[in-house]
């Protein structure tokens, strides 16, 4: 309970009094910036402080004190407070390839959703994730993350697994309307959708991460 009121407390602040909460909370900006964006690694707060990709972020000039000892939100939630292995990127401008994969059946159905459509840029590594109740509702929801992409560049390529909630006519035709050429990655050749598994693994291990920093429930995020 303890903790879920600290962090209630500290998300409640604006960002330029970020030297004040310190003192408050006794301990470093960077590990609050550390919890606020869902537990991220230090490389990847490093990255965003260096491209200045998040409003607000303060430009830290050390990031070591505040990952110097062990997150327990981090340990709660497996997260190895590194990046994941980086795989060589063929891709060289942001939607010229798409992963897409299905997440679940989850042993808890949260809302009714049993499943959850991961779609992942590979060049940017930006991602969407979005929870269905059935696989019947994966093509719909493909064909909008798409359109999310497309808004801000022509999607080029999409690649999925064979699973039937890809492999079939509304797949193709989405696919075909859009000008998208679709292809399926290889089975058991792992690196062809490292990028969305990658991507998968994150977001449950960011998810409890914020679960147990909060003090809620772990039912609250589905589990497959
Ligand atoms: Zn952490």
């Amino acid at each position: 309970m303890h903790s879920a009121l600290h962090h209630m407390y500290i998300q409640q602040l604006p960002a330029h009094t970020h030297t004040t909460h310190t003192s408050l909370t006794h301990k470093p900006d960077a590990h609050l910036w550390h919890a606020r964006l869902g537990h991220i690694a230090k490389t990847t707060l490093q990255h965003m402080c260096t491209h200045n990709s998040v409003t607000g972020l303060p430009a830290f000039d050390d990031l070591s004190p505040a990952y110097s000892t062990v997150c327990e939100h981090c340990l709660a939630g497996r997260q190895t407070q590194s990046s994941h292995p980086e795989q060589e990127q063929k891709t060289t401008q942001p939607c010229e390839l798409l992963y897409a994969d299905t997440m679940g059946p989850f042993k808890t159905a949260y809302n009714g959703c049993k499943f959850a459509v991961n779609v992942v840029d590979d060049y940017t590594g930006y991602g969407m994730c979005v929870p269905v109740k059935s696989k019947d509702q994966v093509h719909t929801v493909l064909a909008s993350c798409i359109d999310h992409f497309r808004m801000h560049h022509p999607v080029l390529e999409l690649r999925t697994d064979k699973g039937t909630e890809y492999d079939n006519q509304y797949v193709i035709k989405l696919c075909g309307d859009r000008n998208i050429k679709l292809t399926h990655s290889t089975p058991y050749i792992h690196q062809q959708v490292g990028v969305v598994e990658r991507f998968n693994r994150s977001l449950q291990e960011s998810a409890r991460s914020l679960l147990s920093h909060s003090g809620r429930h772990y039912t609250l995020w589905p589990e497959g």
